[in-house]
């Protein structure tokens, strides 16, 4: 027989589980909110432009399997936008779909520099993958235009988490006088995400949780930027 009090008694350790249970269940859905919504971001209210590079009938390097450079810009170029816009930064895409940007190559770079030519535009990132005809070169690079010292600080933070994330060999940051560089005003880099004509690489750039970890490095890159600045 089951008396009364042991009854209320079992009662009441069931009714504490369930309140464990969901106080369990409330701690741990917070971290995962916390992460997607970080406290301070340095990139917050800043106007970004992000550019990924060719699309359309210009589908940028082929990779050694046959893959676009166009494809995988768009990928990454996307992941970033998710996490920018997360943290707060209003985000500018040049390009959001596979098509190009007008009619011709000159038209479509027309358009680039329409946006990011205007006022307002904090900063610009161009995505790219690469080719070499030395099949054995791999890992990321970043270029900046000439003379720009806030640009060569943007790329040098942006390649330190690009490097150090993808644990491919460490650069040095090139300055190349690019379409993409000199018709902006703010801090601009074009970043070359690794070689589509290394069969490794390339299918590590096919990969999107390597597109996340590109993305993330990139975005990490641009948040250490503002916060040094
Ligand atoms: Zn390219």
């Amino acid at each position: 027989m089951i008396s009364v009090r042991r009854i209320r008694r079992e009662f009441a350790t069931a009714i504490l589980a369930l309140l464990i249970v969901l106080a369990a269940a409330a701690f741990i859905g917070r971290p995962r909110i916390a992460a997607a919504e970080p406290a301070f971001s340095s990139s917050h209210g800043r106007t970004i432009v992000i550019d990924a590079g060719h699309g359309g009938f210009d589908g940028g390097a082929v990779g050694v399997s046959g893959a676009l450079e166009a494809n995988i810009n768009l990928e990454v170029a996307r992941l970033l936008r998710t996490r920018l816009l997360e943290s707060g930064a209003r985000v500018l895409m040049t390009r959001e779909t596979e098509d190009a940007l007008g009619e011709t190559k000159a038209g479509d770079m027309a358009f680039r520099k329409s946006v990011i030519e205007q006022d307002g535009v904090d900063l610009v990132v161009s995505i790219h993958m690469n080719k070499f005809r030395d099949a054995r070169v791999n890992g990321p690079q970043v270029f900046h235009m000439p003379k720009s010292v806030e640009g060569e600080k943007l790329a040098r933070f942006i390649l330190m988490e690009l490097s150090r994330d993808t644990g491919k060999n460490k650069r040095e940051v090139h300055s190349e006088n690019f379409f993409m560089l000199r018709n902006t005003k703010a801090p601009a880099v074009i970043v070359e995400c690794g070689f589509m004509s290394n069969r490794a690489e390339e299918k590590l750039l096919l990969d999107p949780d390597y597109q996340q970890l590109l993305a993330d490095a990139i975005y990490n890159g641009i948040e250490r930027y503002y916060g040094a600045g």
